[in-house]
């Protein structure tokens, strides 16, 4: 790894070459007609320290390149500073366009069936989302859906990739969701655990779809694994949890978002669709002035408990 400061505030220009056989993260292995890289990969020297940059990247192959905004001579590029450069290269995928226009959805070995379920609930979410939330300014998202024998989804600006293993199950649909739901909740800084502002409110707006697809009943069941987990586990506060520790993943998906599940009994769901609608609208990225709007919204005791909560 090259030491942080030196780079800052320099530009660095780094040649390498990677053999795809030395890909080390096995959820990840290079296949000849589907290979996919981004940060799990490894693929590209970077370090967190770093910081956010922006990329141009040029792709040679004769196979389709498929990624967020790539041209006609497969060139990649960046819309907004980030921390990774996903693409995927495949011989064999095959494209279907939502009937928005927004949404394209590439995939390689996946039934018929699984591919029109993706198609009309990613259309319906983000339909939702928008009409609740507001505009986003992604207007067009790939979505990648592979049987790739890893559970490991994510998101990345105008990008998601859905992986399942053999079954397509509901929890892959709420997968979903909260990959779509990022479109919204992705402003808060990734490396702090202001990330929970990102991560729990994505898997808050996944639960609302979860509860309207399959009722309340089916999400409460949903979520009592993961209560019992946070509970078995004594998971620490969310409130300055670091990045680091080995509960961090859990504490600012789950745990923060059974919080605001808490704040929705409290305040009705027109008054959290709201504050939703406000948090993205005023483009909040951090807790305190998360904390400033739900005191404007809803009160100074609401907020202090609620502050209460991140700190349990
Ligand atoms: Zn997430």
């Amino acid at each position: 790894m090259i030491p942080v400061e030196n780079i800052k505030g320099n530009e660095i220009n780094i040649v390498y070459s990677n053999n795809f056989d030395e890909i080390k993260n096995e959820r990840f292995q290079y296949q000849r007609d589907w290979a996919e890289f981004n940060i799990y990969t490894d693929y590209f020297p970077w370090n967190f320290e770093y910081g956010l940059f922006e990329y141009t990247l040029k792709i040679n192959t004769d196979d389709v390149v498929i990624a967020p905004n790539v041209s006609k001579e497969n060139v990649l590029k960046s819309t907004k500073p980030t921390f990774d450069m996903p693409f995927l290269i495949s011989s064999q995928a095959t494209k279907r366009t939502a009937e928005n226009g927004k949404i394209h959805i590439y995939s390689h070995q996946v039934s018929d069936s699984i591919i029109t379920d993706v198609q009309k609930k990613s259309q319906k979410y983000y339909n939702y989302f928008e009409k609740t939330y507001g505009t986003t300014d992604t207007d067009e998202l790939v979505i990648v859906v592979s049987d790739s024998k890893r559970s490991v989804s994510y998101a990345r600006p105008n990008f998601i990739s859905l992986n399942f293993d053999q079954k397509f199950k509901k929890t892959h649909i709420k997968v979903l969701a909260h990959e779509i739901a990022h479109l919204w909740w992705l402003k808060a800084e990734l490396s702090t655990w202001e990330d929970w502002l990102n991560e729990s409110f994505a898997e808050y707006s996944s639960l609302v779809m979860y509860r309207r697809d399959y009722g309340k009943e089916a999400m409460d069941a949903y979520n009592k694994r993961f209560g019992d987990w946070i509970q078995k586990m004594e998971a620490p506060p969310v409130w300055g949890i670091k990045k680091n520790h080995e509960r961090s993943n859990a504490v600012v998906t789950y745990k923060g978002s059974f919080h605001l599940l808490d704040l929705e009994e409290k305040i009705g769901e027109p008054q959290t669709e709201k504050l939703l609608n406000q948090m993205h609208n005023r483009q909040i990225k951090t807790t305190a002035v998360f904390l400033d709007l739900l005191s404007e919204l809803n009160g100074q005791e609401i907020s202090n408990w609620f502050e209460l909560k991140l700190k349990q």
